[in-house]
């Protein structure tokens, strides 16, 4: 297929790849860093299918660190503190839920919260042990940006198996100076021409109208772009907050389905200080006495074999602690990030010469990080997020069945959808709803209307 536009927002392609510059070098050139996705996760291979994202960083040699989660320093308020064990435990705890959820999927049972799944496998945390506090959160929040009472039980388990089981365990952690969407870029070279008239950059869609004729799609600068088929791969968050239009409204299984998905917030908060102050460890971890969450994590960047000597580490943050950074100012987050790093490495270490963080929740293109699956729905819910209204399609990762969050999740939709739509274009009767992907208009709950009655305690209609 030739005889297609892409429309971007942006003044690049890559999406939540987004790679900036940050810092600088000795020769007074930045350094680059990774705003949005870093990690190629679940490699594959040995035995196991390869992820595509890994195929694709292997064809553009992409430099990256293997992950080793075992290669880490534990603190808390009173310094350096080995609590790993708990941190095994947690583990533990999760590889039981994922088996057990893995028969709930299979024996059609009633889904939970992880938080549930994880109580009844013996993890139940007082809300001030902080070590266990920050063991959940890294196994847990630091994944989906979502806490155990957010997460369904069965889904995450579903995300864990599909990415880390079905590829593998191994990450690879993205410090290529090109920016790991080099990928995106790269592939794009294969199919479009610099400067290609099909890819439009700098293009706001506000509009998309569609009949079961065609798909008009209108942008702020008053351009109307008419097409046989749309795909849509705006993020779930775009699509909630409305800014785009869609004409006719979506119908109700489409706007339930939107509203019932979650987008998280994943912000990374990049320091570079005058010299490195911590260890070559990949990961730093404080339990914060008072607050679950609260600056949790650190990423050495100065690290051998990832960009040592430039001074730079990366702290974590998500969802409502990333939402109040984001919503302050660059100082005032700086402020609370070194009473942390004063507290796990000595109150001489000097302020930074520099720090940058992205504001994923407030940016327009996105107005979230990735997403999520919440308890409370099923696989028809999450199907009717997928499903083509007639000549519109949907791909991205949002609408990954088992990938959803990751950069494979939206390679596959992606490709999942091309295909899909090569046939309509052969033959164009393929591409009616009917004939399209399934959805479901109604989707039923598990508790029968007469059983709500005396035997069951309930005495007041409270249906009216
Ligand atoms: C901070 C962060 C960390 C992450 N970490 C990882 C990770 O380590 N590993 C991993 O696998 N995944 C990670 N992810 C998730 C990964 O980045 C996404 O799953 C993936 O990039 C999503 O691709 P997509 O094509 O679905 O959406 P996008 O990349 O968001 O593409 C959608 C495109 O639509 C454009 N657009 C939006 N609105 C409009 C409009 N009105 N008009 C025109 N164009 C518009 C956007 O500019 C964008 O280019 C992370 C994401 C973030 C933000």
């Amino acid at each position: 297929m030739t005889d297609f536009l892409i429309v971007e927002y942006q003044d690049r392609i890559g999406g939540r790849l987004h790679e900036v510059e940050f810092g600088t070098k000795s020769d007074g050139s930045p350094y680059i860093v990774e705003a949005g996705a870093n990690w190629v996760e679940g490699l594959g291979g040995a035995g196991h299918p390869e992820n595509p994202i890994f195929s694709l960083a292997r064809k553009h040699g992409i430099s990256a660190l293997k992950t080793d989660y075992k290669n880490k320093m534990t603190y808390d308020k009173t310094g350096n503190k080995d609590y790993s064990k708990v941190m095994d435990n947690f583990a533990a705890a999760m590889r039981r839920v994922v088996v057990q959820a893995g028969s709930s999927l299979k024996e059609n049972v009633q889904d939970k919260t992880l938080r549930a799944a994880l109580r009844l496998v013996g993890w139940n945390p007082a809300p001030d042990n902080s070590h266990a506090q920050l063991a959940e959160w890294f196994g847990c929040d630091f994944e989906s940006s979502y806490t155990p009472e957010e997460n369904s039980a069965v889904f995450s388990s579903v995300a864990d198996n599909a990415t880390f089981a079905h590829f593998s365990d191994d990450n690879l952690f993205v410090y290529d100076q090109r920016g790991y969407s080099t990928i995106i870029r790269g592939e794009a070279a294969t199919f479009l021409t610099p400067n290609d008239p099909r890819l439009l950059l700098n293009t706001i869609v506000t509009a998309v109208n569609y009949t079961d004729e065609s798909v008009t799609v209108s942008t702020k600068d008053g351009t109307c772009i008419e097409a046989d088929y749309v795909i849509s791969t705006f993020s779930l968050g775009v699509l909630q907050r409305d800014v785009v239009e869609f004409y006719p409204p979506f119908p109700s299984w489409k706007k339930s389905a939107i509203a019932s998905f979650e987008i998280g917030t994943y912000t990374k908060i990049f320091l570079q200080f005058e010299k490195a102050f911590w260890p070559n460890s990949q990961y730093l971890l404080w339990a914060d006495p008072r607050e679950r969450g609260y600056y949790p994590l650190f990423q050495p960047l100065d690290l051998p074999g990832v960009l040592p000597g430039s001074g730079i580490i990366m702290g974590t943050v998500v969802n409502r602690h990333a939402h109040r950074a984001e919503a302050q100012t660059d100082q005032e987050t700086q402020d609370e990030i070194m009473e942390v790093l004063r507290t796990m490495y000595g109150k001489d270490i000097p302020d930074p010469k520099a720090i940058y963080y992205p504001r994923w929740s407030q940016e327009p293109w996105s107005y979230g990080s990735y997403s999520n699956w919440p308890p409370s729905t099923s696989l028809q819910a999450h199907q009717n997020l997928r499903a083509n209204i007639g000549r519109l399609f949907f791909a991205g990762e949002a609408t990954s069945q088992e990938f959803y969050g990751y950069l494979h999740g939206a390679y596959y939709e992606g490709r999942a959808v091309g295909e899909m739509l090569a046939t309509c274009i052969e033959e164009p009767v393929k591409c009616t709803d009917k004939d399209g992907q399934p959805r479901y208009q109604t989707l039923t709950g598990v508790t029968p209307y007469d059983m709500y009655n005396e035997q069951h305690g309930w005495s007041v209609d409270t249906t009216i």
